[in-house]
């Protein structure tokens, strides 16, 4: 099974992509996940990327491309992939199409105002990374003790902005695949439901498809 998931920031995009990847027994490839990690390790490809990445800025289509696709040709891909972030631009998503074919666009649909009051909410811990939301309770301290904060790039007006180019960059990838006649499984999110009751949800209308 070959997935592309594109969803906002705050979505649950991460959360469908993991259970889509192991439902389907195929690996999970987030974009981001494979800069941050090359980052971390300061690798050549890592210093270029970052240069971007910590400027805000999107990493240029050629070095995305080489990334994913080099990815994408190791042996646990045979079977297929669930792809998060990528493709992000059209161009992107020509080259792409030159490399492989895909099943289905997983389209994950969240009101803007809903992302807002979720990632408004979202507290991490400093010690151990866990994920907290004050959507489902009062927390002051995570499990482990540790102290919880809200990330810099939650703040409102920076959603906003991610938002906005979510809305941008998205928006003609998704016209390209209905272009094509690719079927988009476009699925509903709101404010009161959890990534299972996402997943869950996602099962009932399509789960057929993944028999
Ligand atoms: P993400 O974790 O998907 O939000 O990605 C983190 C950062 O990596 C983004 O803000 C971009 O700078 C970069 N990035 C990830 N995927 C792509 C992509 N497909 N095209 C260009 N830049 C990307």
């Amino acid at each position: 099974m070959k997935l592309i998931i594109i969803g906002a920031p705050g979505s649950g995009k991460g959360k469908l992509s993991q259970f889509l990847a192991s439902t389907c027994a195929v690996p999970h490839i987030s974009s981001g996940d494979i800069f941050r990690k090359s980052m971390e390790l300061k690798t050549p490809a890592g210093l270029e990327v970052a240069k971007y990445i910590n400027a805000g800025k999107l990493v240029p289509n050629e070095l995305t491309t080489m990334t994913v696709l080099y990815r994408l040709e190791h042996k646990d891909c045979e079977k297929g992939f669930v792809l998060d972030g990528f493709p992000r631009t059209v161009a992107q998503a020509e080259r792409f199409e030159e490399f492989s074919d895909i099943d289905y666009v997983v389209h994950l649909v969240t009101e803007d105002d809903t992302i807002i009051r979720r990632l408004a909410g979202r507290r991490m811990c400093r010690a151990c990374g866990g994920n907290y939301n004050l959507l489902w309770g009062a927390f002051e301290k995570c499990e482990c003790g540790g102290e919880l904060y809200g990330r810099e790039d939650d703040r409102e007006e920076t959603v906003a902005a991610r938002l906005k180019i979510f809305h941008e960059l998205f928006t003609p990838v998704l016209n390209f695949y209905k272009a094509r006649g690719t079927k988009i499984l476009t699925v509903k999110s709101d404010i009161k439901e959890s990534a299972e009751d996402i997943n869950n949800k996602f099962m009932r209308q399509f789960g057929e498809l993944f028999k």
